[in-house]
């Protein structure tokens, strides 16, 4: 088995959820839904304040380029686009809907037997977005031209906490797959490999059981981050990204199962991504579970819902490696919420970052290879041509730096960071 180098094992945390089924989330009365839930521009407003929409109907069109539609998961007025937080802290545009409680809806006709160009503009036109949590718009990412020989589709599931795509892949065996098969299509790819880690030996025995030709399981040793891009290629394919490349140079186009799962509702039944499944969880939270939750539900809902509140020690929307620190419950949620955690005292490390001991142990545990404590010092120092030189531009953000580091120090925000100014820069 192709393994990639280096990375960390953090505890699961994943017993709490992983054996609860999916449940419904809650009914909330208004919703803030955000124009940018996806990488890109953010959509343009197609309704007016004022004005009755349905579920299901389309509230916000893609923008040229890269972006996404945004469609209401509730019946009820628009009352205002309006700026509201985000969990990054910064406000950006939300259409707010208060539901009028009649759940009318509308929904896209169900195709039968679509061509693969069909699939394309049906994802295209339902709004769906890389859902694992990049947020990437998944028609363009499928738009390879022929140039992918195989769809490596991403169970791997490796955040600690997190159990949403576990319990699709259980509960919503088939449809997956026959997402899988859709997206097959859609990209041009004849064969498709869906890895997850060997952790899920339920999901892992339930698809390859039912799979069917052209389809492979492939368990993948539990390591974080077993699911980030190019780790999850080579663990499922043994091919390499090129530097600076993407995975269709390689020949490969990669996509989570919930995405795949959002693919077969908007094809075959005609539903628009306008609501996900979504893992509540940590030890301050009473009913941790997997819940259907509408896009734009108010984080203080759903906290509600499950019996929760802002008096625990952190909040982080997604999971610990990689998601952000939530400040407000007054955030919504998107297309790319996957986790929303309640974490006790015991479950936190706060501590003062020291002066770095020169272990090495983060460059170590970097997947990519990079030398984060030279990048840290070099972006202290502003030294951003060194900081790129030290790999910063390649950081995937997933935080094993700074998990390691026994002085605490915040590697992996400097780096990202420095990356961020890299990239403005033009450096
Ligand atoms: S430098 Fe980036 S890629 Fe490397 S361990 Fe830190 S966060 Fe991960
Ligand atoms: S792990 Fe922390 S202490 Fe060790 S070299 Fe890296 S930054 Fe320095």
């Amino acid at each position: 088995m192709a393994i990639f180098r280096k990375g960390v094992h953090p505890r699961a945390h994943k017993e709490r959820t992983s054996g609860v089924p999916i449940a419904r989330g809650p009914e909330p009365a208004e919703v803030w839904l955000p124009l940018k839930q996806h990488i890109g521009a953010p959509a343009v407003p197609a309704v007016q304040a004022g004005e009755r929409v349905l579920r299901g109907q389309l509230v916000a069109r893609k923008a040229e380029g890269v972006s996404a539609n945004v469609y209401s998961p509730v019946a009820g007025t628009v009352k205002e686009i309006v700026g509201h937080i985000t969990a990054s802290g910064k406000k950006q545009d939300h259409i707010h809907i208060v539901g009028d409680g009649t759940d009318e809806s509308v929904s896209l006709p169900p195709l039968t037997d679509p061509a693969g160009e069909q699939v394309l503009a049906r994802i295209e036109e339902a709004g769906i977005v890389g859902m694992g949590g990049a947020g990437f718009p998944t028609a363009v990412k499928l738009s390879v031209g022929g140039r992918a020989d195989v769809l490596v589709v991403n169970g791997a599931e490796c955040e600690p906490y997190l159990t949403c795509d576990e319990r699709i892949m259980l509960e919503y065996a088939d449809e997956v797959l026959e997402g899988v098969r859709l997206c097959m299509r859609a990209c041009g790819a004849p064969r498709a490999v869906i890895g997850i880690e060997k952790n899920k030996p339920a999901a892992i025995a339930l698809l390859a059981q039912r799979a069917g030709e052209g389809v492979e399981v492939k368990p993948l040793r539990t390591r974080y981050p077993q699911g980030a891009e190019k780790q999850l290629i080579y663990g499922c394919t043994g091919r390499t990204v090129p530097e600076g490349g993407l995975p269709v140079d390689a020949g490969v186009v990669v996509v989570n199962v919930h995405t795949a799962f959002a693919a077969y509702r908007a094809v075959r039944e005609g539903t628009p991504c306008y609501e996900r499944i979504m893992t509540v969880s940590g030890g301050a939270v009473q009913k941790p579970g997997n819940y259907w939750v509408k896009n734009g539900t108010p984080l203080r809902e759903l906290a509600a819902f499950c019996g929760a509140d802002e008096s625990c020690a952190r909040i982080v929307s997604g999971g610990p490696m990689m998601g952000e620190a939530v400040f407000s419950l007054k955030v919504c949620t998107g297309k790319t919420s996957s986790g929303l955690l309640f974490l006790d005292e015991g479950e936190c490390v706060s501590r003062e970052a020291t002066v770095c001991i020169g272990c090495g142990r983060c460059v170590q545990a970097c997947p990519m290879g990079l030398l984060p404590n030279f990048i840290e010092a070099a972006f202290f120092a502003k030294d951003y041509a060194e900081a790129k030189r030290c790999g910063a531009a390649s950081c995937i953000g997933c935080g094993c730096c700074s998990y390691v580091c026994p002085a605490g120090r915040f590697l992996a925000q400097s780096v990202r960071l420095a990356q961020k100014t890299i990239r403005e820069r033009k450096i």
